[in-house]
C-alpha cells in the first residue's frame, strides 16, 4: 500500500505529521524542530502534535529519554499505528498520556527505582554520563490465565533508549576483582572459567520479580506470602 502524501491538506495534522515522520524522516533517524516547523509552517503547535502520536504507540525520543540527542532534536525511534487509516486513529485513543498524579502513583509504588535496572532517580550510573531520568512505561504482562494485560512500570531513560553503547572502566574492575575477599575470589574465578553463573531457581525468580510492575509484584507478594495449600 502506498503511502498517502504527508501534504494532503484533507489529513488533520497529527496524521500529517505521522506521514511526514514515515516518508521524510524514516524509523531510527533524527529531525530537529526547524526542520519540523519548515514542513509545517502554518501550524502553531507542530510540536504538540507530534507528540500526540504517542498516544497511538509511534515511539519519539527527545533528550529527555535520550541524552544523546542534543536539545533540538528528536528522534523517530517507532511506527506506531497506521493514523491515516480511517479508525486506526480512533481505536487507540483511549490509550492516552498519563496525568502527573497517575505518574506519581506509579512511580511512589515502585519506590522511585528503575525497575529494568534498578537504578534510583537522579543517580549515576555506573559507567558515568547524565544522570537517570525516571519515567513511566508500559509493559505489556501476560497474565496467569493467557491475556495479555498492560501495566505501568517506572523505568529509566535508558533502559527505555536501551541497547546503548557503554564503555567499562576496566582498571576499576581490576581492582574491585583485588578486593575481594579470597572466597568471594575463589567463587568468581569458576564463574569467569566457566564463562556463566547458573543462578538458582530462588535467584531466578528474584531477577524476574525485580522486573515486574507495582501490580505483578503484589500477585507474587501474595503467592510467596501463603503458605502450603
Ligand atoms: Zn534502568
Amino acid at each position: 500500500m502506498t503511502l498517502p502524501s504527508w501534504r494532503d491538506g484533507k489529513y488533520g495534522t497529527k496524521v500529517r505529521a505521522a506521514l511526514w515522520l514515515e516518508s521524510e524522516v524514516g524509523e531510527g533517524n533524527i529531525f530537529t524542530k526547524a526542520q519540523l516547523r519548515e514542513a509545517f509552517p502554518d501550524v502553531a503547535q507542530i510540536d504538540r502534535r507530534m507528540r500526540d502520536l504517542r498516544d497511538h504507540d509511534w515511539t519519539i525520543h527527545t533528550r529527555r529519554e535520550d541524552p544523546a540527542l542534543k536539545q533540538e532534536e528528536q528522534r523517530y525511534v517507532k511506527k506506531g499505528a497506521e493514523v491515516w487509516i480511517p479508525g486506526q486513529a480512533k481505536t487507540l485513543k483511549t490509550k492516552s498520556s498519563l496525568t502527573a498524579s497517575q505518574r506519581t502513583k506509579v512511580m511512589v509504588s515502585d519506590n522511585f527505582l528503575c525497575r529494568s535496572c534498578g537504578i534510583g532517580a537522579g543517580e549515576s550510573y555506573y559507567d558515568g554520563g547524565q544522570d537517570s531520568q525516571l519515567d513511566i512505561a508500559r509493559r505489556k504482562v501476560v497474565l496467569a490465565d493467557g491475556s495479555v494485560q498492560v501495566q505501568l512500570v517506572t523505568e529509566c531513560n535508558r533502559c527505555r533508549v536501551g541497547g546503548r553503547e557503554r564503555e567499562v572502566d576496566l582498571g576499576a574492575v581490576i581492582s574491585q576483582v583485588k578486593a575481594l575477599a579470597p572466597l568471594e575470589r575463589k567463587v568468581l574465578a569458576t564463574w569467569v572459567e566457566a564463562d556463566g553463573r547458573k543462578p538458582s531457581a530462588l535467584e531466578k525468580l528474584w531477577g524476574v520479580y525485580r522486573t515486574l510492575p507495582q501490580e505483578s509484584r503484589e500477585a507474587v507478594k501474595q503467592a510467596a506470602a501463603n503458605e502450603e495449600e
